[in-house]
């Protein structure tokens, strides 16, 4: 049985209940259908990748303060802390708005600042670069790593990294599943296979 001590989550829809209207946010910004956002950006010219990101940015900030912890966020937490892991953040959206989100639902006190990383840090998911980066930091093995996800990024930056992969609620399509190694419908119920020491 593998131990699995580095834990690395993805923020929004994942410790917190989705808030984020994407299609309004879409919108907003008149991104092509079909496009992600970020990388809708990326293929922008400079002079309008700027205010771009600014929007998006604004536009993020705007949800924290009606942003809600997801079910078994806070004690499948406080239980990786008691045991020791090494827990971390990996966001699309920007350090500080996860410092400011971190916060808001109280759950700030368990990560360390330089375990969160957000878009302007290391290239984003689905890149494996901040996986590897906060691997590094910790010093852990790539089978001692997982990352936890609501979307199918996470998962793909999970694979591209070469570690363990959970999905949490409901995939949206076939190849979504298929990326999971194992999924679960809330981190309630993360937790009690953890404790059960039915899984890992
Ligand atoms: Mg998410």
């Amino acid at each position: 049985m593998k131990t699995l001590s580095g834990w690395i989550f993805d923020l929004d829809g994942t410790l917190t209940k989705p808030t984020h209207d994407f299609d309004f946010i879409r919108e907003c910004l008149a991104v092509p259908a079909g496009e992600l956002i970020l990388e809708y950006s990326q293929s922008l010219p400079i002079e309008e990748s700027k205010p771009f990101l600014k929007k998006l940015s604004k536009l993020e900030q705007s949800v924290i303060k009606n942003t809600q912890i997801a079910e078994g966020a806070n004690s499948l937490i406080k239980f990786l802390h008691s045991q020791s892991y090494e827990i971390g953040i990996l966001t699309r959206n920007t350090k500080d708005n996860a410092i400011q989100t971190l916060t808001h639902i109280d759950l700030h006190k368990f990560f360390r600042p330089e375990f969160i990383i957000g878009r302007d840090e290391q290239k984003p998911k689905p890149s494996p670069e901040g996986i590897s980066y906060l691997l590094g930091k910790w010093d852990k093995k790539l089978n001692n790593a997982v990352i936890i996800g609501d979307y199918r990024l996470d998962l793909e930056a999970g694979r591209n990294a070469g570690i363990s992969t959970i999905l949490i609620g409901q995939a949206t399509d076939e190849d979504t599943e298929k990326l999971a190694d194992y999924q679960f419908s809330n981190l309630s119920k993360l937790k009690s296979s953890l404790e059960s020491h039915l899984l890992f």
